[in-house]
């Protein structure tokens, strides 16, 4: 029987979630239908609620809405519950389990395709929004040795550091100290900056020679932090591509018990992504 899933965000018109849960479906022998929902905050549960109402089984859930979702769910993962927000969720008998596969789909993208180790890296967080609290608890089990935390807005930087609760290794501090910071060996862009006609400005102080610099957003939205990263010399820049497959395929594995092989649909979109940005 098919099965209903979705992924809600605003905006979400160009999201490749469907295409990356059609192409797993295929190769898995699962029937499925995964369709891309807009909803503004406001409207947010209702469409939730509209959507299982119609017999949807799971859901991604993306940007702005991954604090929201933690609200809709009856029961969450620890994962989720020390981080306050949820990016899958999966009907379960009489409500929303809520699960976060942003953190592991960052590290299997950064370790097993990038062939890269975080242990021992000083490192630097630009947001504080609902990616940024998905990724940080499995940066600190991959073994950065130090996390920064810095926000545009403050108070949610020191909010997402209560919540992981480990003073020692993860601390705030403010963005117009960002020059006095010293420099890092991994930086992590989960700003939604890229999206915006904004550019922010970052100084190269913050780059070391062997910093690693990854940008959680791909496509057009990455090319700013990662020029500015190529700029500063730095080692090696990844953008979020490698991590949308890699939690998509969490989430996959969440709903059907089954983890699809994710280089075909990754090399797929990477070749689809490098033709549109040199088509420009
Ligand atoms: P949220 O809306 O939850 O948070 C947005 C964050 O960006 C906040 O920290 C916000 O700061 C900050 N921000 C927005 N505009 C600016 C700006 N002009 N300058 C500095 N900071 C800014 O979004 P998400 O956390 O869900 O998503 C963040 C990024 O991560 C997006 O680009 C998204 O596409 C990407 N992402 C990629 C994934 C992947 O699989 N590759 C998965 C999840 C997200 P403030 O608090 O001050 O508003």
């Amino acid at each position: 029987m098919r099965q209903h899933f979705a992924v809600f965000g605003q905006p979400i018109a160009h999201s490749l979630s469907p295409f990356i849960h059609a192409e797993f479906g295929k190769q898995c022998g699962i029937e499925l239908d995964y369709v891309a929902i807009e909803a503004s905050p406001e409207d947010f549960p209702t469409a939730v609620a509209a959507f299982r109402a119609a017999g949807g089984r799971g859901a991604n859930i993306t940007l702005p809405h991954k604090q929201a979702a933690y609200a809709l769910c009856k029961e969450v993962s620890e994962y989720s519950f020390n981080v306050g927000a949820v990016n899958t969720l999966m009907w379960q008998d009489d409500g929303w389990m809520g699960c976060n596969t942003d953190g592991v789909g960052l590290i299997v993208d950064l370790t097993e395709r990038e062939r890269l180790d975080l242990r021992g890296r000083r490192c630097l967080m630009l947001g504080a929004g609902g990616a940024a609290r998905g990724v940080v608890p499995a940066m600190l089990e991959a073994g950065v040795a130090e996390l920064i935390i810095v926000n545009r807005t403050a108070a949610r930087a020191d909010e997402l550091v209560d919540a992981v609760g480990v003073p020692d290794r993860v601390k705030s501090r403010y963005w117009e100290d960002l020059a006095a910071l010293g420099d890092f060996e991994l930086i992590i862009n989960a700003t939604a900056a890229g999206h915006q006609t904004t550019v922010m400005d970052l100084p190269f102080s913050l780059l070391s020679p062997r910093c690693l610099a990854v940008d959680l957003s791909y496509g057009k939205a990455a090319i700013p932090f990662l020029s500015w990263a190529k700029a500063g010399q730095c080692d090696h820049a990844v953008d979020g591509l490698g991590m949308l497959v890699e939690q998509a395929a969490e989430s996959f594995l969440r709903w059907h018990g089954v983890r699809p092989q994710t280089d075909e649909v990754y090399a797929t979109l990477r070749a689809r992504q490098d033709a549109l940005i040199s088509a420009d």
